[in-house]
């Protein structure tokens, strides 16, 4: 009896400890052998007492979205593979190895790679993991450099930049300014997205107190060469300033850059 009780607290893997679950799922040889296998993969260095310790490590520890998924997979697959060799023993007297053990979590990594993730990181470290177990990644797209740099407008057009405050309505005022000069070609930008779109659809949807002024504006765009387009406020800067210094002007055009203007990107 003594020797049966002595004989069942031992690990059922390897025979040799009291059985615990920090043994089973930490200190027992088919554990270190997968703990370090997976550890190393991932370039981690993770060592604790206890398993729940060890588990709480582990879903600590930052990585791209794309390697986080394989990683937390790989972590509770490793712990369910332990369980299984332990039960098999137990239950089917069945030996799980530990190229069997590995091949389970190699398996479940794959199919968690299958799955919709997130991108990985572009970055060497991510590219090794996934490289590790012959897996591919989904690169991050790169990002979209655009130039918010004001340009000249091209030959034969006049270009008229208008901010964004334009409903009182700057963009009708430069439209018809542009009108009695005979500029006919003209190239409207602005930072009001909602001043873009009722000039690109010829809307005459607007407040009654600047309505009749901008129904003349649709009028002289409909008779003009006219392109409009939305741009971000960096890149009109330019007409932001002359707008805050509106009020103060007492002339409406220059024949060289105004001082104010001389510092404007
Ligand atoms: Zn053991």
């Amino acid at each position: 009896m003594g020797a049966k009780q002595q004989k069942a607290s031992r690990c059922s893997v390897c025979g040799v400890s009291s059985e615990s679950s920090d043994h089973l799922f930490i200190r027992c040889r088919i554990a270190i052998a997968l703990w370090e296998a997976v550890f190393s993969a991932f370039q981690q260095c993770i060592s604790a007492d206890t398993w729940s310790l060890l588990f709480s490590q582990a879903m600590s520890v930052s990585f791209s979205d794309h390697v986080r998924v394989l990683w937390k997979t790989t972590i509770h697959v490793v712990a369910w593979s332990v369980w299984l060799a332990c039960n098999r023993l137990i239950f089917e007297s069945k030996t799980m190895d530990l190229r069997s053990a590995l091949s389970l979590v190699w398996r479940a990594m794959s199919d968690a790679n299958r799955l919709e993730i997130e991108c990985m990181r572009n970055c060497v470290d991510d590219l090794l993991i996934l490289r590790r177990f012959d897996l591919h990644g989904c690169p991050a797209r790169a990002p979209v450099i655009r130039s918010v740099i004001w340009s000249p407008p091209a030959p034969g057009w006049t270009k008229v930049n208008t901010d964004g405050v334009a409903l009182s309505s700057p963009a009708s005022i430069a439209i018809n300014f542009a009108w009695q000069n005979g500029w006919h070609r003209i190239w409207l930008e602005s930072d009001s997205s909602y001043v873009v779109q009722l000039l690109s659809s010829h809307s005459k949807q607007v407040p009654w107190r600047i309505r009749q002024a901008w129904q003349r504006c649709i009028y002289q765009i409909s008779k003009m060469e006219f392109q409009v387009f939305h741009i971000f406020r960096d890149e009109n800067q330019v007409a932001d300033v002359l707008s805050k210094h509106a009020l103060g002007l007492e002339v409406d055009s220059w024949g060289k850059l105004p001082v104010f203007l001389l510092f404007v990107g």
